[in-house]
């Protein structure tokens, strides 16, 4: 089995957080050529911005989930660089958990609608339009990854044990619905020997997480990077933590 990191990877939500530390850590690894850092506002993303300065792997690209035609271009941009060559992993980062208007008692419609389209949504549409890229180089011994990073609060099973439960509804809704979509994708894409897994990265110090979280971002982000390293075929489907120990789905 081959390592399936690399050449070539795309990242969703890579100005900052964990998608940013996504980038930051990649682009150390000797064996990764191309990182598409994708984020909605580049002219925004100053962390992104100069790090890719510094570093000719890193193609900054705009993509906002929800937008079809950021997609568009974003695609025909990936296909320019990798001239003729596939993509090897994409990793479906982006997402949102607002403080307010998700709550069972509170539910403002619009709120609720935007988690599904960023968090559900907009992670199925960037696969379908990145999936003959994905297809292109994967074989049995080096498959192409989905990576849907997804969430303890999207465990079904676990619910009881995870707090978002009484606050934020949608956001667990839509990573459990995430972890739907990848067991569906494990089964339609294996004769293409496309893995797809749910990969909870643990909580972290993000705006997300807030500076309440036990886990540096750069040490989730690692942590996450080494278990990639190990995916194979026998992984498909799985949702797993930082370190590829099962979780309930
Ligand atoms: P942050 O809130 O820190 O960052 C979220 C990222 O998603 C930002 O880059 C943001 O971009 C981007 N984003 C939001 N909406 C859109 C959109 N419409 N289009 C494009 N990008 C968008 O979150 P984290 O870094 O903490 O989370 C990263 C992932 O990890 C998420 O999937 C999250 O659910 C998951 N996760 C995080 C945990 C934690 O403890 N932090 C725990 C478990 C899972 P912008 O700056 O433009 O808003």
């Amino acid at each position: 089995m081959k390592n399936p990191v690399g050449p070539a990877i795309l990242v969703t939500g890579a100005n900052r957080g964990l998608g940013f530390a996504f980038v930051q850590e990649l682009s150390k690894l000797s064996f990764v050529d191309h990182i598409f850092a994708c984020c909605r506002t580049p002219s925004k993303a100053n962390a992104l911005t100069e790090l890719a300065e510094n570093n000719s792997k890193i193609h900054i690209l705009k993509l906002d989930v929800e937008n079809d035609d950021d997609l568009k271009e974003a695609v025909q941009k990936v296909e320019k660089v990798l001239n003729g060559k596939g993509l090897n992993v994409l990793i479906n980062n982006a997402a949102m958990l607002t403080e307010s208007g998700a709550e069972y008692k509170n539910a403002d419609r619009k709120i609720l609608q935007q988690h599904m389209s960023v968090n559900i949504v907009g992670p199925i549409c960037i696969a379908s339009a990145f999936l003959h890229l994905l297809q292109k180089d994967s074989d049995k011994e080096k498959p192409s990854l989905i990576v849907n990073i997804s969430s303890d609060c999207g465990s079904v099973k676990d619910a009881i044990h995870v707090g978002s439960a009484w606050g934020n509804i949608a956001y667990g809704i839509t990573k459990a619905g995430l972890n739907q979509y990848t067991r569906y994708m494990s089964m339609n894409e294996s004769n293409n020997h496309i893995v797809t897994i749910s990969m909870h990265p643990g909580w972290l110090r993000t705006d997300m997480g807030t500076s309440s979280a036990p886990l540096a971002v750069e040490e989730g982000a690692n942590s996450v990077i080494e278990t990639l390293q190990k995916i194979t075929i026998n992984d498909n489907g799985r949702f797993m933590d930082r370190h590829g120990k099962d979780m309930n789905f």
